[in-house]
């Protein structure tokens, strides 16, 4: 067959083992899951009661246009309907946008570690992937303005960083618009937008009004918990949207998505409570590692990326073995830290005795 060259030698996603597989390998009866940045709580109690009261005709295609998600979206966000493009995910806008603009010849800048994602999309366009490691922790958007060149066609930055977990603060970000050309279009990932606590953090919407050359991209799978039903957005002006609209699959949303969406951000008091218990356990990461003295990257996610002072990987098994699937940094390119997902308080104090536990065995504390 005639692949494209850029696709010989790919490998697919790993998503990790399946709770059930893990199960049935450690014969374990519960394992739970901080690997994915899911919400522990779930989502709002009101979108399940809607969703069981719902009777849908199955056999016909979903609103091409979601107006309804649509109009509540952009309602809540203050911004027009045609300011918003809708993924099936936001994953699905990485690779919309990588497809309307990447091809061999293009350049795209990002940092590293970041969001696999981007990358990947822009190697199977064949455009060249410059990545620009992170300085004292944060995107070097000095170097990234030093990778740019006149092929340079797409620049991500992840706010919130997966997976580091910091922000890019307001004032070098609006330094950094400033000197980025205008035919360059600049990807801000705000997937865990609605964490963010960080006093130096504008509300990126209000960009959108000097700059034509921006995309933001936020999503429903993180702080509202609706993960499976795959909805993302991107927000941008009506311009930017209209030329990227035609690169969207025409049904890219399904009905039972498009239906919970306003159900879920007329919620707000559901989020709130979210944000709260994620502070709170934040908060048991962050004293572990102080009393263990282990470093850890300041986060303002439902995640928190933290050194454990040996092999990662290991970690990982010793963990999985004992019920708790996390992310290795190895990974993710930050050998001997792990990533976890911020849990319920109870499920984070269950993980970090089985961790306290694997790394006395391993000799880390003596
Ligand atoms: C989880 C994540 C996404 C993808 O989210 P979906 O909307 O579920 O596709 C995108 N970007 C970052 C940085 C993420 O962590």
């Amino acid at each position: 067959m005639k692949w494209k060259e850029s696709v010989k030698g790919l490998k697919a996603y790993q998503p990790g083992k399946s709770i059930d597989a893990v199960k049935k390998e450690f014969g374990l009866d519960e394992i739970v899951k901080l690997a994915s940045n899911e919400n522990p709580l779930g989502c709002s109690p009101k979108v399940t009661a809607y969703l069981q009261q719902l009777t849908t005709n199955f056999a016909l295609y979903p609103d091409g246009y979601a107006t309804a998600m649509r109009e509540a979206t952009a309602k809540h966000l203050g911004v027009e309907n045609n300011e918003l493009i809708f993924g099936n995910g936001s994953d699905e806008l990485i690779s919309i946008i990588t497809r309307a603009l990447l091809q061999p010849g293009t350049n795209t800048v990002m940092a590293t570690p970041t969001f696999s994602q981007y990358k990947l999309n822009a190697m199977i366009e064949g455009a060249e992937v410059r990545e620009i490691p992170l300085k004292e922790r944060a995107h070097d958007l000095d170097a990234m303005l030093a990778a740019i060149d006149e092929h340079t066609a797409v620049l991500w930055i992840c706010s919130p960083n997966n997976p580091t977990g910091g922000i890019v603060e307001d004032a070098p970000l609006q330094q950094f618009l400033a000197q980025v050309p205008s035919d360059i279009l600049v990807v801000l990932d705000e997937a865990y937008f609605e964490y963010i606590s960080h006093d130096q953090h504008v509300d990126t919407i209000s960009l959108l009004k000097e700059y034509n050359n921006i995309i933001i991209l936020r999503t429903f799978s993180k702080a509202y918990g609706l993960a499976a039903f795959r909805v993302g957005y991107g927000i941008a002006n009506a311009d930017l949207i209209a030329k990227l609209d035609p690169v969207r699959g025409p049904f890219n949303n399904t009905v039972l998505s498009q239906s919970i969406i306003p159900v879920a951000l007329a919620d707000q008091q559901y989020l709130a409570k979210c944000r709260e218990v994620n502070a709170q356990g934040k908060k048991q990461y962050i004293d572990f590692c102080q009393k263990h003295h282990l470093d850890f990257y300041p986060s303002d996610t439902n995640f928190i990326l933290f050194e454990v002072k040996m092999d990662s990987d290991l970690v990982f098994q010793e963990l999985m073995s004992r019920g708790y699937i996390i992310r290795s940094g190895n990974a993710l390119g930050v050998p001997s830290y792990i990533r976890v997902t911020i849990g319920t308080e109870q499920q984070n104090t269950g993980l970090l005795a089985q961790l306290e536990a694997v790394m006395t065995t391993y000799g880390v504390f003596v």
